[in-house]
């Protein structure tokens, strides 16, 4: 028996008005359906921020130390599901079991750290020039916050939203992608056992073009945090500037790893290929560029290659390390790229092509040598796993190439030279700069976002900058 799954909305789970569902299939078995959801409608959105709306000054007036109790007490029934939201992460979305493990750890910290935030989010005392006035600033929750997430990490982006702007005592209307839906479901479970009041979050599930649109365009609605592809999101940032909402946008990436000829070429590859094909590729920070100088280039090709093949692709309920793509759609785009980088006259190392486990969408990983920076697999985000490798001279030309195309989310570069590593913290284009370290990976009390196409800019993610977004500050003069 397939389950049918409900919108929350106002503290009650509910059907769409529409009557329609939509089913969502694991993308490792398509025989295996994870479940129904509601493909709700403009209507059902409608209802969603209207009980936002509603319940946005209760919430906003709620103390923030009981606010953020909320919070931890959500970080824990998070914690006491966690081998449970594990195996539904990996089932509806993919990721190898490890993988998933550590996002749902993720979410469950993510809720832990702003529900220790959310009794500091009041504001400061300054000194004034008059000694009569006493001078501070106080921070109040934006309103209402419209948040739209991708599939690829379904848990662990939604939590980096929520968590923030519950804090601040903003309200929530929450759209997850529709190819992974139920473990978002779930976390809003644990936050209504928690205790959350009603209208705090309102959960919805359906297409961009209705719930997204009516999420980033509703007059109630006061901002919008947007993760997703670059195309989406510059739809999305229209619409809400259309109605003049605070937004944040953070979108694609096509992330190099530097690799220079004092590099210790073994942590070179492993930095590379763990950073290509960890997750699939299927990680806004996936490298997907090695720009690898010519003295070491051959010897980091032949060690990539081995690291590709050594690879087990295959369900990760079953813990292979590489899971499938999520849907027919990515894994098509990525064949796609396959022929495309060999069509452009690069070399096709090893991989890329679909393998046959199970009935799945999976693809073996792929690395092309002899690339050239304007081919389209080194300028586009592919989104699954394929390396493109790119032979440079000098720190210059490696720069110039890092930063020749249009994202800049996150770069990183190998090197044993301080100098060069300085040089690279300071020149690249991009939102997070690592050094000796692949490009994946986040700390969540550091703020996370991208310069160029990959953000809107204004806003960062995470960590204390994660609050600002959802806070507007009011100075106040007492004499
Ligand atoms: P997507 O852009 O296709 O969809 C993202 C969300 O937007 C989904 O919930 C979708 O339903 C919704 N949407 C679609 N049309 C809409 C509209 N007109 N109005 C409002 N909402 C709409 O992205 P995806 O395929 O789910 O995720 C993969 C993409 O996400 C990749 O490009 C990846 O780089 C990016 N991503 C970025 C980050 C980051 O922090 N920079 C993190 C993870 C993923």
């Amino acid at each position: 028996m397939t389950e049918t799954y409900h919108n929350y909305v106002d503290g009650e789970w509910v059907a769409a008005e529409t009557g329609e569902t939509f089913e969502n299939r694991n993308p490792a078995d398509r025989s295996d359906v994870v479940g129904e959801f509601q493909q709700s409608g403009v209507e059902d959105a409608e209802r969603a921020v209207e009980a936002a709306a509603a319940a946005s000054d209760e919430w906003a007036d709620t103390p923030g130390p009981e606010r953020g109790a909320i919070l931890r007490a959500t970080s824990q029934a998070l914690e006491a599901r966690k081998d449970e939201l594990t195996e539904t992460l990996v089932r509806e979305e993919g990721k190898a079991r490890p993988e998933a493990a550590g996002e749902v750890q993720r979410a469950i910290d993510i809720f832990s750290y702003y529900g220790a935030k959310a009794s500091d989010i009041g504001g400061t005392v300054k000194s004034s020039s008059s000694r009569d006035t006493t001078l501070y600033t106080v921070n109040e929750p934006v309103g209402v916050a419209g948040l739209i997430t991708p599939w690829n990490y379904p848990i662990a982006i939604p939590a980096w939203k929520i968590a923030p702007a519950l804090a601040t005592g903003t309200t929530v209307v929450f759209k997850p992608a529709s190819a992974a839906p139920n473990v978002a479901r779930k976390l809003v479970e644990c936050l209504d056992e928690a205790g959350l009041p009603d209208g705090a979050l309102n959960f919805v599930t359906g297409p961009g073009r209705s719930v997204g649109k009516t999420f980033t365009t509703h007059e109630a609605v006061d901002a919008v945090s947007f993760t997703g592809s670059s195309a989406v999101g510059n739809t999305v940032g229209e619409q809400a500037n259309e109605t003049g909402k605070r937004v944040q946008l953070e979108m694609g990436g096509k992330n190099p790893v530097v690799v220079m000829d004092s590099a210790d070429v073994d942590a070179a590859v492993d930095i590379a290929a763990s950073g290509a094909f960890g997750v699939t590729g299927q990680a806004c920070t996936a490298t997907s560029r090695a720009i690898v100088h010519e003295d070491v280039y051959d010897e980091f090709v032949s060690g990539v290659v081995e690291a590709a093949e050594a690879i087990e692709v295959g369900p990760g309920l079953d813990g292979a390390d590489m899971g499938p793509q999520v849907n027919q759609s990515e894994l098509d785009s990525t064949l796609e790229y396959v022929d495309v980088g060999q069509s452009e006259g690069a070399t096709l190392e090893t991989g890329g092509n679909a393998v046959d486990v199970g009935d799945g969408f999976f693809v073996e990983p792929a690395v092309f040598s002899d690339v050239e920076p304007d081919m389209r697999i080194a300028q586009e985000e592919i989104f699954g796993p394929v390396l493109a490798v790119l032979p440079v001279s000098s720190y210059e030309e490696a720069l110039d190439v890092a930063n020749g195309v249009p994202y800049g989310l996150s770069a990183s570069i190998v090197t044993q030279d301080l100098t060069e590593a300085h040089d690279f913290v300071a020149e690249s284009e991009s939102g997070v700069v690592k050094v000796n370290e692949k490009t994946t990976g986040l700390e969540l009390h550091v703020p996370f976002g991208g310069m160029k196409d990959s953000s809107s800019e204004t806003y960062r993610e995470q960590g204390d900058a994660g609050l600002d977004f959802y806070t507007l500050s009011k100075t106040v003069y007492l004499n």
